[in-house]
């Protein structure tokens, strides 16, 4: 049973209340359109809130709706996507998009349910969209929600369980109001990201401090419970920028991270032999400096090697690029250092 009375729902008023003054705005913030709600939302799975902006903002210009990016290629979608790293979600949100064409008539499903059956759409996605575009009552359990909630409740059983996620989904549903689920789901992101914050909450300016048990019990920083996540495994990788006719090699990748980006010559053997796999051999190999990448489950640290070669071999003609056709192509953050490298060194030569 919960301990917090439904009838009057003063809680949602509070919480609403308090957001009305005080919720984030952003470029994204104050639409209904499903097209924008979803977009961001993706956008703003791995991404820093205060650093979407701009990226929704080019990202829309160049597909204003969901039938322009249906209709894109992958390539330009992957290459709109540049600088927010993770790009499953550039190739899911181009495949959603071309079934909300194929097999919706262009029109958004508009329950959480059927937002569902959409390519990278999960359960907190297709909630938030439903509730901010449609109204539909149905909590969107982020990690911020799942914070607040668990220490509302002052939950102590291990909140990445669904069973413990589910306990706490149906509280937060049972205080939606019916009037503003989209702002009440939004209004706890904002609560989580700025006053029950990880670590140690600021409960003294949390407009539901009346209500949580966690902070009455003198605990909020302990919930929620969850296990230890394994730090991410290093690869330490050598990166080769072989220069050749005042061009630059780069491959696409096949590989499922990163897939069908373009990346210079990566390799965990010696800078010699990876060169030697291309078919290329005898050539100076020069340090280049150094770079680290950080995705989710691993770290690439990487040593840059720059190499020279007078002869491009036939085979690999179609892998090298003018600078001005490396823009053009999406190359991932990771690549970073080296681009700013190559760039530099093509454009003195
Ligand atoms: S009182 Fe503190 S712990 Fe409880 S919801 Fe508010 S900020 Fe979070």
């Amino acid at each position: 049973m919960s301990h917090i009375p439904e009838e009057s729902n003063t809680f949602a008023d509070c919480l609403l209340g308090w957001y009305d003054e005080n919720g984030r705005s952003f470029v994204f913030r104050g639409t209904k359109d499903p097209y924008r709600v979803w977009l961001s939302e993706i956008m703003l799975q791995q991404t820093r809130t205060e650093s979407a902006g701009p990226y929704y903002e080019r990202f829309l210009s160049r597909f204003p709706d969901v039938a322009a990016l249906a209709a894109a290629d992958e390539e330009s979608v992957l290459c709109c996507w540049q600088g927010l790293g993770y790009y499953t979600r550039a190739r899911n949100l181009h495949k959603a998009a071309k079934m909300v064409v194929s097999d919706f008539g262009g029109a958004f499903p508009r329950t959480a349910e059927a937002l569902r059956t959409l390519p990278g759409v999960g359960a907190y996605t297709a909630a938030a969209v439903a509730s901010i575009a449609f109204g539909e009552c149905v909590p969107s359990m982020d990690g911020n929600l799942i914070r607040v909630f668990s220490r509302l409740t002052d939950e102590a059983e291990d909140a990445s369980q669904p069973a413990t996620v589910q306990r706490l989904a149906e509280e937060a549903k049972r205080l939606m109001p019916q009037d503003r689920p989209g702002d009440y789901n939004q209004a706890l992101m904002d609560l989580g990201a700025t006053v029950c914050t990880p670590g140690t909450p600021d409960c003294s300016a949390c407009p539901i401090q009346a209500y949580c048990l966690a902070a009455q019990a003198g605990h909020p920083e302990t919930r929620p419970v969850l296990p230890r996540k394994a730090p991410p495994i290093c690869v330490p990788l050598n990166l080769l920028m072989i220069f050749g006719h005042g061009r630059v090699y780069l491959r696409q990748r096949r590989e499922a991270l990163l897939k069908g980006m373009y990346v210079f010559a990566l390799s965990e053997d010696p800078p010699e032999q990876a060169l030697n796999a291309l078919g290329l051999t005898g050539a100076e190999i020069v340090p280049a400096g150094e770079a680290r990448h950080v995705f989710t489950h691993r770290v690439w640290e990487m040593t840059l090697w720059a190499v020279h070669i007078d002869h491009i071999p036939p085979a690999l003609e179609p892998n090298f690029y003018t600078p001005e056709q490396m823009d053009a192509l999406p190359v991932p953050t990771a690549m970073r250092a080296a681009c700013a490298y190559v760039r530099k060194e093509l454009h003195q030569s």
